[in-house]
């Protein structure tokens, strides 16, 4: 029987299991019978016409399964099928960047002494230096992947380095974004990596933009830079990179990171190669894929992906060896293995093919949001509870039973047992219903606010009515109640 791969976002949804076995002679009955054995996957594969849905990619061996003859495409026991969901990421010359660019700028005394071990490499050499230090870079967040990103271009010598950031240096940003230290938690981010990308080279010019990228400013920014390097988290501003970049033929250098799982690319149409739309023509919409801050990421991870990247944009600087374009790179840290995979240009890209309909940048508000349609669309507003009203609730005497739907990992790390809270995780959620009983007050509650949101749609459609959401969850009574409770 042949298998299929389940990335890890989808596994909560087939049992936990990796990798399932399956029935069908072709890729679209096994991927049905998938569905058939796991009904919560269905969702998360499927729209309402049961189509595969746009966020969701097949692929037997190598190949996307819209390259190959699609549903009807013959599988047999030795393919590795794998289901690629977008995860809340030809051959480029030297004369594309530099095209119309001035001559290359000298080295002084002491760069070359500092480049060396670059200089004595017959692929970069004196012209390879040279290159890199005219070049332009512009660092999409200063985050998990823009740190070892912003380490290692500044040490390599871009000429050029503009940081894009809004954001402040958190203590649980730590274990990962490796540019920031324990000083500068409080502090904003981008002061934070420019000083210490200043500290590590400082014959490089570093640009720092403090705010959010969006549909108004993103041309205006991307315009000046040779590359795009994508480090961002969240699928708006990944959509707003990928589509500015191809509307100015830039290339855009992506990764993206979950749990144990990295995805990396470059995406540049104007050489030939492929888009991120190509790949995903669609953002995915709220509540079905989890964001980096609801679905946890292992530290190194980013590390190892932004390493990647700034390989990548190395290579297009000098014009050296075979870059990511036209392949999507995999990486499964807790296997140890890369896999790789061919992408191609879709003549039917909304952005970069035949006959393209998006024109313009587009702001993707809501998306990535992890609260579900049907819940944002509500109207009733006391569906939550926030997390002081609940206390004042329970230091009144009043029975309520909290229900927490996270995962036993994140319960370990804190929780509101000594209230009564009882673990259901979410995933487990649709067998245990009959645990709760339609009488009792029920307030549910995860880590930010979304899962528990989920939970709260699935009691309701069960007839439930004294149920409650908690509002931006443990995180929340956290800020607000018990500052003694450690956060994640
Ligand atoms: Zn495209």
């Amino acid at each position: 029987m042949p298998s299929i791969a389940i990335p890890t976002a989808l596994r909560q949804f087939a049992g936990g299991n990796s990798a399932v076995q399956v029935q069908g002679q072709k890729i679209g009955e096994a991927i049905a019978d998938l569905a058939d054995q796991y009904p919560d996957l269905k969702k998360h594969l499927f729209d309402a016409n049961g189509n595969l849905r746009s966020f969701v990619n097949v692929f037997i061996n190598d190949e996307d399964i819209r390259h190959l003859q699609q549903n009807e495409t013959a599988i047999s026991d030795s393919d590795e099928i794998s289901i690629i969901p977008s995860i809340a990421g030809g051959s480029a010359t030297e004369a594309d960047l530099r095209a119309g660019s001035t001559p290359l700028p000298e080295l002084n005394k002491d760069e070359i002494a500092r480049y060396s071990r670059h200089l004595i490499m017959p692929e970069v050499g004196m012209e390879g230096q040279r290159k890199l230090k005219a070049a332009s870079v512009l660092l999409i967040g200063t985050g998990g992947l823009g740190s070892p990103l912003g380490l290692y271009l500044a040490a390599a010598g871009i000429g050029r380095l503009g940081l894009v950031d809004f954001d402040v240096v958190d203590e649980s940003n730590l274990q990962r974004q490796i540019v920031h230290g324990t000083k500068d938690v409080g502090r904003p981010k981008i002061e934070s990596a420019r000083d210490r990308l200043s500290d590590i080279n400082p014959h490089i010019q570093i640009d720092t933009h403090e705010f959010a990228l969006r549909s108004e400013n993103a041309l205006d920014l991307i315009r000046d830079y040779d590359i795009v390097i994508d480090g961002t988290d969240n699928f708006q501003t990944r959509y707003l990179v990928n589509d500015a970049s191809v509307l100015l033929g830039k290339p855009n250098v992506y990764g993206s990171i979950f749990r144990f799982d990295g995805q990396a690319s470059v995406f540049y149409p104007a050489s030939g190669g492929p888009c991120y739309r190509c790949l995903y023509p669609e953002p995915p919409p709220p509540g079905l894929v989890p964001s980096c801050a609801e679905g946890g990421v292992l530290g190194i991870l980013p590390g190892i992906i932004g390493v990647i990247q700034a390989t990548e944009a190395i290579k297009l600087i000098i014009g050296q060896g075979d870059p990511l374009i036209g392949r999507l790179l995999l990486f499964d840290a807790l296997k140890m293995k890369f896999k790789e995979l061919k992408l191609r240009r879709n003549p039917e890209c909304p952005l970069c093919g035949e006959n393209p309909t998006i024109r313009e940048l587009i702001d993707y508000d809501q998306f990535c949001g992890i609260v579900p349609e049907t819940v944002e669309a509500q109207t009733d507003d006391d569906w939550e509870i926030t997390p002081v009203q609940l206390k004042q609730r329970l230091d009144q005497g009043e029975r309520i039973t909290i229900i927490d739907v996270r995962e036993i990992h994140e319960w370990q790390i804190c929780n509101l047992e000594s209230y009564g809270s009882r673990l259901i995780p979410l995933g487990q959620f649709p067998d245990r219903i009959t645990e709760l009983s339609r009488e009792e007050h029920i307030v549910l509650q995860c880590k930010m606010g979304g899962r528990s949101a989920k939970a709260y749609e699935a009691l309701k459609k069960s007839g439930f009515t004294r149920i409650r959401n908690l509002k931006g969850g443990i995180l929340a009574w956290a800020d607000t109640v018990d500052p003694g409770l450690p956060k994640y």
